[in-house]
């Protein structure tokens, strides 16, 4: 019968690719729960809340209702693209400036609470992989399986440097490696709901695995 699968970990860790192709290949959804919050923050840019280091975070608040969040699955890409208010903002959510932002947003209780509330009803039937922050600790605590990756900051940030080169965003390695640094920062020292593994999850030290090896552990524990 069909599980619940939680991947958490650091930003840039490569929990997305390991549970797209876990999904793809037990037939389960997958939901990328980083690509919410990215939402939200891309929402937010757009709107004028964000300027600068600092935003409005109230104005946000006030606004979280005009804020509607989907996923529609992409048959060329395999899997399921994020939607804000009806537009597809896949690409537009990857960039560095939303990366510089978006975990200032997530430690906002009120946009956790909607998102978390969002992300339980999406797996409600199980067959789901979902990764980040807090699905095994918050919004999946029950999860069958639990999975939390790790890998040192400088294998993440060469990871995410080389994809955003490959995307043509002009990024220095520095400023990428300080935002993942910032990011690990702020998520585990948020109020809310911060980053920490779950009592219960496996953890899974990816700075030196392929990505056979990471797909091959993983089924390992499924099917155990
Ligand atoms: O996974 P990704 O790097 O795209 O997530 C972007 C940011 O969203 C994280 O750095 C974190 O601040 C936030 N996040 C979160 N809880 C989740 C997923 C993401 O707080 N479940």
């Amino acid at each position: 019968s069909k599980i619940t699968i939680a991947i958490d970990g650091f930003s840039s860790t490569g929990k997305s690719t390991v549970a797209k192709q876990i999904a793809k290949h037990l037939g389960y959804v997958y939901v990328d729960t980083g690509a919410m919050y990215r939402a939200v923050t891309f929402y937010a840019m757009q709107n004028g809340l964000i300027c600068e280091a600092d935003f409005n975070s109230k104005a946000l608040i006030n606004q979280l209702p005009k804020i509607d969040i989907n996923f529609k699955f992409n048959k060329d890409l395999g899997f399921a693209e994020v939607y804000l208010n009806a537009i597809n903002i896949e690409k537009q959510i990857r960039t560095l400036e939303v990366s510089s932002f978006v975990s200032k947003v997530a430690a906002i209780s009120e946009v956790r609470q909607k998102l978390v509330e969002q992300q339980q009803k999406m797996g409600k039937d199980k067959g789901v992989v979902m990764d980040g922050r807090d699905i095994g600790t918050v919004v999946f605590p029950d999860a069958e399986l639990k999975i939390f990756m790790n890998a040192s900051a400088e294998t993440r940030a060469k990871r995410r440097y080389k994809e955003l080169l490959e995307r043509g965003d002009k990024v220095l390695y520095e400023d990428v490696l300080k935002n993942v640094q910032e990011r690990d920062y702020i998520d585990t020292n948020r109020e809310d709901s911060p980053l920490v593994k779950a009592d219960d999850a496996i953890e899974i030290d990816n700075s030196n695995m392929s990505l056979q090896e990471q797909f091959d552990m993983v089924m390992g524990l499924v099917t155990n």
